[in-house]
């Protein structure tokens, strides 16, 4: 097994950051430790910081969502540069990445079922999928036509250093199998849009929640092949609630106020391992934002996959 050493885990110096929502459902909580820890990373090296809203899948996406979470961090004083990005009118460039990677035999199509694969899958993948068994690899079965695309899995590891979480290493063709890039729906895989979208907006530092850690092997994998440059990347602890669960739509995360103001905002970076004193924590956000960009330094992030929000979060 040979290594593939992809990111060095130091940040650039001249580092360009992002946000990257799915309109799935008001911002909550977790979703605002996120937005708080790229937009400081990017802000203290004297960075940019971009908005993406990640809406290809179609029948996740909320309507209105989108332009709740724009305000929610308008409302708190967070500053963008340029236009915001948005997924669901960039599916040309999906397309040329996908018709790329078939013209160098990364891709194939792949006529399985769910089913099908569950009746034939050797293991449980490293997020509980199953691990493709790779029955399609070398052409479709006679009479099936296609349903999805998939890029082949190197048997080779793919290692990074995590800005936050240290040394990671993922055996791609054994945990993972090789994985979906155009949907049996016709849409595009998150994977796919993700590695196109950060390097057409130039990011260099991704920072970002801990539940995507284990996709970053099949994105740098994606990059490399797609031969786009890989970003560094951080991954921030995941905001879990008192019963142990990810804060999400799932579990009925709360929508954040953005009225509460810097109260939330520090609440946010305390999570992140920075006591805020208490007359920044009152002071209007945007004098917030200028204690915080002066005093942010990743080191203190907790090196953690997921901690629990105290008891006394902010409405
Ligand atoms: N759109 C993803 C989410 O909201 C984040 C993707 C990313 O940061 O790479 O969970």
């Amino acid at each position: 097994m040979t290594s593939n050493r992809a990111a060095t885990g130091e940040r650039p110096a001249a580092c360009c950051g992002r946000f990257a929502p799915s309109p799935t459902g008001w911002l909550h909580f977790g979703s605002l430790v996120a937005a708080v820890g790229s937009f400081l990373d990017a802000r203290a090296s004297g960075g940019r910081w971009l908005l993406r809203i990640e809406d290809i899948d179609q029948q996740r996406t909320v309507p209105g969502a989108a332009d709740a979470i724009l305000r929610a961090l308008a409302g708190l004083a967070f500053e963008w540069d340029g236009e915001v990005l948005y997924q669901s009118r960039r599916l040309d460039v999906y397309r040329a990445a996908l018709n790329q990677l078939r013209d160098s035999g990364d891709v194939y199509p792949c006529a399985c079922s769910r089913r099908e694969i569950a009746a034939r899958a050797p293991a449980l993948g490293v997020d509980g999928g199953l691990v493709y068994p790779g029955t399609c690899r070398s052409g479709l079965p006679p009479g099936r036509s296609a349903r999805s695309w998939r890029m082949l899995a190197p048997a080779q590891e793919i290692s990074f250093d995590d800005r936050v979480q240290g040394m990671q290493r993922q055996d791609l063709a054994a945990v993972v199998g090789d994985f979906v890039l155009l949907r049996a729906d016709g849409q595009f895989a998150y994977q796919l849009a993700v590695v196109v979208d950060d390097a057409a907006q130039g990011i260099t530092s991704v920072v970002r929640g801990a539940d995507l850690l284990d996709s970053t092997p099949r994105q740098i994998w994606l990059a490399q092949r797609l031969r786009l440059p890989v970003p560094a990347y951080a991954h921030l602890p995941l905001v879990s609630n008192t019963a142990g669960e990810k804060l999400s739509k799932q579990t009925r995360a709360r929508a954040i106020d953005a009225a509460t103001g810097s109260p939330l905002l520090a609440a946010a970076l305390e999570f992140l391992g920075h006591a805020v004193p208490t007359d920044v924590r009152h002071s209007p956000p945007p004098e917030f934002w200028r204690w915080a960009i002066a005093n942010w330094s990743i080191t203190r992030v907790p090196a953690r996959r997921s901690a629990v929000v105290g008891q006394r979060l902010p409405p």
